[in-house]
């Protein structure tokens, strides 16, 4: 028996059971033991039997005055009952089902504490399949006084409760698992040969527990600590190999090499030159990293973070240039290219504008490619100015690296788009799928082949005969963005293998956007109303969002207040504020080219009102949207809703953010209220953390990390730790030495890239 025995092998399961097991995930004894309780159940929140009621759950102490055991009359079932009586003189009758053996361990005289549901029939008071645990005294009062001596009984007083799921005979009750659990904790065989993925040493020097106590303290607590002290040690366990999967990755590409970069001072001039404002501090500091990283021969794998406005994309311009004014390795001539990579077909567009804007007048080849749209630039004809090509055009174009700097969507990654050399790869807002990315756009040589050889695409002779240095297997640096401010502890968790970059201030002369909470009630949507009505009168246009699509589920309590985008388009076409105006609707239901149509003609001003759910893209800039209504506030994170208004910062007029809060308490605004003069977005991101913990921020199911873990993903020293050493042990391989280590990073790593 060891960690990796099915529980079928050790438990009659039956087959009801085996299939809810199943769909639980917990097939092995691993798993079993990885079933964390949610809680645990404490024997000393003592009732007296003449307190309890209907439906409470009862914790007792009493002594037995009998004990029988029977079977039932219609389905012979074996029952176990025994009648108890305690200080309060009254009596409680508790039946065990289907457990003929207790009445072999209970008997008349015994003093023992009780736990289970009581339920009340006929006058009599009954207690069903209890918990039980004798005990050599019981307290005469409830408040238990008797227990100050700190004797045994204390310390044994906690009891698991787990995750319960299936129903009927298919039930995997939070006993059931406590009974298997506690047979497979009390083999001795099975613990002493329990081996621990986590050196000893490391467990030493953070003073967690080896795998067997972290079991037992976790499954059989003596007392509350026991349970932290062993969550403390699954937690730093998760995290711990979360990144050290992710530095072992990392060791492993800066081995690979990539391009050096070294732009002389004169080409960093030509850049800094090429618009009209000053570098923020932020900006100025993260284009140095990026130097720094471009000099040393290996790829880089940075992550940038800065608010929506905070002016990425001048940094990803400069990482742009700086490679695209740099030849290819062995090569006399060319140019190193770059993909950039946005979400949309909006962005895109909006990105290969701006990069025209920015770095047109150096004889740069840029080009556009989504899978509706194929440019250039600079056009033949008027060289100011793009124009649209064929696909296939830009596609040998930039396989003879002619083509510096392609902007594009996912259409960079489909078929027959081959890279000649390849320096950098941007990412905007996927950061979660950049390495993915990166990966997919490198150079597929053998395919590349196949594909000239079959004249899919043409290799232009001149370029040829000038003689190509083979750079096909070199990795791409690569630069990912996001305005979705990540805290830093959680962005080293879960992008350890990136290095992190923060703009944290924004350009000077920005307008902070107005923003203040309601309490939802008509006199304040009446005055909200008002005052944005007055912006549209001005030309400004507006966006509203809501939380839910289409009307809420009736039966669903809560899902009552939540204002869907249809019904509030609705009942804003009736509004006299804005009758004038025209309303688009924008929903994640809609297919993606309508949502484009949709955020395009609110671009071009042909809605003044957009209603929509949180989908509005990110990063897509109308400057002339400068007021946002948000419903329901109070049911999005700190962040989100920052991350919401930061789509009215973009022109130079005053914005205004309006947010309706639901909920009846002075709380829900003053939690709200910090967003008021909350300086960027990171410290709401650390605001969100703390009160609602890293689900909030991640999207709740995304991460694949374990609610323990992200629960300690709170705790800034455990992740410092964890980092600490994982690092350690990625270097030159030495987690290599580590036997069982090697063997539980197979599984994480599975279960990490199953996402
Ligand atoms: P984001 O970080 O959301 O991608 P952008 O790069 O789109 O932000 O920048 C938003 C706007 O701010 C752009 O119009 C850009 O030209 C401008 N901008 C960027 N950096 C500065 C700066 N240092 N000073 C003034 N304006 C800037
Ligand atoms: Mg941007």
């Amino acid at each position: 028996m060891n960690l990796g025995t099915p529980l079928t092998k050790i438990f009659r399961i039956s087959p009801a059971k085996q299939k809810t097991l199943q769909r639980m995930g917990l097939l092995t004894i691993e798993d079993l033991l990885y079933h964390f309780p949610t809680r645990y159940g404490d024997f000393m929140q003592v009732n007296s039997i003449a307190e309890l009621r209907d439906g409470d759950t009862g914790n007792i102490y009493a002594e037995v005055m009998g004990v029988r055991a029977r079977k039932t009359f219609k389905s012979n079932i074996p029952i176990t009952e025994a009648i108890l009586k305690d200080g309060s003189g009254e009596e409680l009758r508790a039946i065990w089902f289907s457990q003929p053996y207790i009445s072999k361990m209970l008997r008349t005289g015994d003093l023992a504490r009780f736990s289970g549901t009581v339920s009340v029939k006929k006058g009599q008071k009954m207690i069903s399949n209890p918990e039980f645990q004798r005990v050599n005294s019981i307290p005469l009062e409830k408040s238990g006084s008797l227990f100050a001596d700190g004797s045994k009984e204390m310390e044994m007083a906690l009891f698991p409760i787990y995750r319960e799921s299936g129903i009927k005979n298919g039930k995997i009750s939070s006993k059931w698992i406590y009974h298997k659990v506690k047979k497979i904790l009390s083999n001795r065989d099975f613990l002493e040969n329990l081996a621990d993925p986590i050196p000893e040493k490391i467990l030493k020097k953070y003073k967690l527990p080896s795998l067997k106590n972290a079991f037992i303290y976790l499954h059989l607590p003596r007392k509350t600590e026991d349970g932290e002290i062993a969550r403390k040690r699954f937690a730093f366990e998760e995290i711990f190999f979360i990144q050290l999967v992710k530095n072992i990755e990392k060791e492993k590409y800066k081995k690979s090499g990539s391009f050096i970069i070294k732009p002389n001072k004169e080409i960093q001039k030509k850049f800094l030159n090429s618009f009209d404002f000053k570098l923020t501090e932020g900006q100025s500091e993260t284009v140095a990293s990026i130097l720094e990283d471009f000099k040393k021969g290996e790829p880089m794998s940075r992550l940038l973070e800065g608010d929506v406005g905070s002016g990425k994309t001048i940094v990803a311009a400069a990482a742009a240039f700086f490679t695209a004014m740099t030849k290819p390795k062995d090569q006399s001539f060319g140019r190193l290219q770059v993909a950039y990579m946005a979400p949309t077909e909006i962005l895109a567009k909006q990105i290969f504008k701006e990069f025209i804007k920015i770095l047109g007048s150096h004889g740069l080849q840029i080009g556009l490619l989504t899978s509706k749209d194929v440019q250039k630039f600079p056009s033949k004809i008027n060289p100011k100015e793009s124009t649209k090509i064929s696909k296939k055009k830009l596609a040998e174009a930039i396989l003879n690296g002619e083509i510096s700097i392609t902007v594009g969507t996912h259409a960079l990654i489909s078929k027959n788009i081959f890279f000649e050399n390849l320096g950098l790869v941007i990412i905007d807002e996927q950061h979660r799928f950049g390495k993915k990315q990166r990966a997919a756009l490198r150079s597929k040589p053998e395919e590349k082949k196949e594909a000239i050889k079959s004249g899919k695409i043409r290799k232009s002779e001149k370029i040829l005969k000038k003689g190509l240095a083979d750079n096909d297997n070199i990795l791409p640096h690569l630069l990912s963005m996001t305005a979705t401010p990540i805290p830093r502890t959680l962005a080293l968790s879960l992008y350890g293998d990136l290095d992190l970059s923060l703009i944290t201030d924004m350009p000077a002369g920005r307008k902070k956007v107005k923003t203040d909470i309601f309490i939802d009630s008509e006199s304040h949507r009446k005055k909200v109303y008002g005052e944005a009505q007055k912006e549209l009168e001005k030309g400004r246009q507006m966006y509203v969002i809501c939380p839910r699509i289409d009307d809420p589920d009736p039966d669903k309590l809560q899902a009552l207040n939540v204002k869907s985008a249809i019904s509030t388009k609705a009942s804003l076409e009736k509004d006299e504020h804005f009758k004038n105006y025209s309303i688009g609707l924008l929903h994640s239901k809609m297919k993606k080219e309508e949502k484009d149509r949709v955020m395009e003609d609110f671009l071009n001003n042909k809605y003044q009102i957009l209603v929509s759910t949180s989908v509005v893209e990110v990063g897509v800039s109308v400057a002339n949207a400068t007021v946002m209504i948000i419903e329901g506030g109070e049911r999005f994170g700190l962040s989100q809703l920052h991350q919401f208004r930061g789509r009215v910062m973009r022109s130079s007029h005053q914005p205004y953010c309006y947010i309706f809060a639901n909920g009846k308490s002075k709380k829900t605004v003053d939690r709200l209220s910090v967003i008021k003069n909350a300086k960027n977005g990171f410290e709401l991101a650390e605001a969100d953390l703390k009160q609602r913990g890293a689900g909030e921020i991640l999207g709740n199911k995304q991460s694949g990390i374990s609610d323990l873990a992200m629960d300690a993903l709170k705790n800034l020293k455990m992740i410092e730790a964890a980092r600490k050493e994982s690092e350690l042990m990625a270097k030159n391989d030495r987690y290599q030495k580590e036997e069982e280590l090697v063997k539980k990073l197979e599984k994480i790593k599975k279960r990490i890239y199953m996402e």
